[in-house]
């Protein structure tokens, strides 16, 4: 099976797992005018045009000084020998004023970009997303509600009083396209406009394999039973710390029974119903409101468009 590389996927730094546990080298690293500081704004990134193409606009590890940085810088990674570190300036009214980024900058919502970030971008402003966030949130330890210190760069949290140490949890949601021959099982929330669905969508609760839960999930919202569950392709999804697995899984009954709590209408659609909402006007990752009744399906940078035009591409 040929693998795909999603949006968000391939993140390309090296997250040095050795060095990171030398405090003195991430010390030094921060006085090395090499390193690159990616500053995260109330969790919107900095990006700059360049050839028709989104890319993170990262500013000098000097800027430091200036960022009035809520927390620690947390490290990334390394590439090209050069140190990246993300830093969190949700303090600062206006950061294109404190920080010294490229010409043009701007600081939007990853969610608003994602279609248009160049590839690599992508993974490390998944990546930043994520873990700036999570340190913002577990200030306090857990365990014994006392306050929380980074370590190692920020790869976890220790505990000031207690030995508890925290570490950022992913949290795993299965998704799946379900197929029975020519048609295909897709499902859609109120709150989507008008025409959109998608592969129904699950987290995975604690004590369940992928394949249980892609089970479940089918079951709960469709109330169709599958079996030969294929892996497809998984997704980093930093909003706020998922991690889609996409699976393909052959249906055994056919009579939709669907949960009017969780879904607004789940329905089988044919190849040909969605190949046509597949060559159709580019919708976006929450559909295109413009093409009205018709099937509208997320747009490219969502796995969920991965797996249904994997399965609508397959010879039959
Ligand atoms: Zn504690």
């Amino acid at each position: 099976m040929a693998e795909f590389r999603n949006t968000f996927a391939g993140n390309p730094l090296d997250r040095v797992a050795a060095q990171r546990r030398d405090e003195e080298w991430i010390r030094e690293r921060l006085a090395d005018p090499s390193t690159q500081l990616l500053p995260l704004h109330r969790l919107s990134l900095p990006f700059v045009e360049r050839e028709g193409l989104a890319r993170l606009a990262w500013a000098p590890v000097s800027d430091l000084e200036d960022a009035d940085a809520e927390s620690f810088p947390v490290l990334l990674g390394v590439e090209d020998e050069a140190a990246r570190f993300a830093i969190n300036v949700s303090g600062v009214d206006d950061p294109l004023a404190v920080l010294d980024l490229p010409a043009g900058s701007v600081f939007r919502d990853l969610r608003e970009l994602s279609g248009t970030l160049e590839a690599d971008d992508a993974g490390i402003a998944a990546q930043a997303r994520s873990l700036v966030d999570w340190h913002a949130r577990h200030r306090h330890c857990a365990v014994c509600g006392e306050h929380t210190e980074p370590v190692q760069g920020g790869i976890s949290r220790k505990c000031v009083v207690c030995p508890a140490e925290h570490f950022p949890r992913t949290d795993p949601v299965v998704i799946t396209v379900v197929h029975e021959g020519e048609r295909c099982l897709l499902g859609r929330q109120a709150s989507w406009p008008a025409g959109m669905f998608s592969a129904l969508a699950g987290f995975i609760d604690h004590g369940e394999s992928i394949e249980d839960a892609v089970r479940r999930e089918v079951g709960e919202e469709a109330g169709i039973a599958v079996r030969e569950i294929r892996y497809h392709s998984s997704q980093p999804w930093p909003f706020p710390a998922s991690l889609m697995i996409g699976c393909h899984a052959l249906a055994e009954t056919s009579a939709i029974d669907f949960d009017e709590f969780e879904m607004d209408d789940v329905r089988w659609f044919t190849r040909a119903e969605v190949l046509e909402a597949l060559a159709g006007p580019a919708a976006s990752i929450v559909g295109d409101p413009a093409r009205g009744g018709a099937l509208s399906l997320p747009g490219p940078t969502a796995i969920a468009h991965t797996l249904v035009r994997a399965w609508a591409d397959a010879a039959p």
